[in-house]
């Protein structure tokens, strides 16, 4: 048994998702008419109470186009410094949209009203035009940290009264709401632009949908075909989607719990120096420097647990639909079985 933690993308489709493809109708989404992809883009609209929203193959690609739409160079973007439009986009914000960043600090991957306001450049011909703010929740380089709907709120008020535009990179977003007192409509009130993964904890093969109102998406499906995303019998994958938005989003919570279980595990190995909060499903244990973290890791992986390395001396373990409680306790012998140089101190 193998069991892959290194991420919640890699999941594979399940019968009933596979049986909703292979008996999905099809036509050509470029010329707009492939039912199954119709129809995902209005149950996802009508989820969060917008007026329209667009299927693209990655969640790189619906972050690449909303700051593209939301902006007009020279200008900048507010984001987060960990967050994933700057990280680990390949330097998109500035080849697609010619934009300038402007990264502020927040708290996990957090950012407040305050801290932007305070960002926002003034009307000098010096500096770049502030255009946008880009939020992400969960944020994954975060922690899977969740944003309060309160912050939410203040940030958007604040964008309406000083004309910026703001985008909410949700490709873990359900993981968010499902821990929370917010719902999607909720969420839907307060961007301009929303991406949500479909193919991360929702378990859809690929895919990512960009939610907006109809001037917007009008815009998105030019820039889509630009990007070289626009598609063809798509219905295959978008009926994936569907399935996944009906089916996979109240079971987030079992992934929440296996995650703290795991995280509690942890802290609790000699060759553990910190277990970073639990938020949601991602787990990210910090080990001490003087231990070689990449050789923990392949221990692991020798055992047949799969994880990856986040950072200096930190692990990073997913949850997801294909991790069972069997494989919980799996990976807590493993967690247990390996014997890692220089753990003769306890942390
Ligand atoms: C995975 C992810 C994306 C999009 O990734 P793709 O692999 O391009 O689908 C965007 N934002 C965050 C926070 C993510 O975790």
């Amino acid at each position: 048994m193998i069991i892959d933690l290194r991420s919640d993308t890699v999941t594979k489709p399940s019968t009933g998702m596979k049986e909703a493809m292979f008996n999905a109708p099809l036509g050509d989404d470029v010329f707009n008419d492939d039912p199954s992809v119709n129809e995902l883009e209005e149950v996802v609209a009508d989820l969060f109470g917008m007026e329209a929203s667009i299927f693209c193959p990655s969640g790189t690609m619906t972050n690449q186009i909303a700051i593209k739409i939301n902006s007009n160079a020279p200008g900048e973007i507010i984001c987060d410094a960990l967050s994933h439009v700057y990280k680990y986009e390949g330097g998109g914000i500035g080849f697609n949209s010619g934009l300038a960043t402007n990264l502020l600090n927040g708290n996990k991957g957090r950012l407040n009203a305050n801290q932007i306001e305070a960002a926002i450049k003034i009307d000098d011909p010096h500096f770049p035009e502030t255009q946008l703010v880009s939020l992400e929740n969960t944020c994954n380089k975060g922690g899977g940290s969740i944003y309060d709907i309160s912050e939410i709120k203040k940030i958007n008020v604040l964008c309406k009264n000083t004309n910026l535009k703001l985008h909410l990179d949700g490709a873990r977003l359900f993981n968010a709401i499902i821990e929370s007192n917010y719902s999607t409509k909720d969420i839907g009130k307060e961007f301009d632009t929303i991406s949500i993964c479909l193919s991360k904890g929702l378990g859809a093969p690929v895919g990512s949908m960009l939610i907006s109102n109809f001037k917007n998406i009008k815009k998105a499906r030019k820039i889509r075909k630009l990007f070289g995303g626009g598609m063809r019998q798509a219905g295959l994958i978008a009926a994936a989607g569907t399935y996944a938005i009906r089916n996979n989003i109240s079971r987030l919570k079992e992934d929440h719990k296996r995650a703290k279980i795991l995280g509690n595990e942890l802290r609790g190995l000699n060759y553990v120096k910190n277990v970073l909060p639990v938020y949601t499903n991602i787990v990210v244990a910090e080990i001490p420097s003087e231990i070689d973290y990449l050789d923990v890791i392949d221990q692991f992986a020798k055992l047949g647990l799969k994880s990856v390395p986040f950072g200096p001396n930190q692990i990073r373990f997913v949850t997801h639909l294909d991790f069972t409680d069997l494989m919980l306790e799996k990976s807590i012998n493993i967690f247990n079985s390996i014997s890692v140089e220089g753990t003769n101190k306890l942390y």
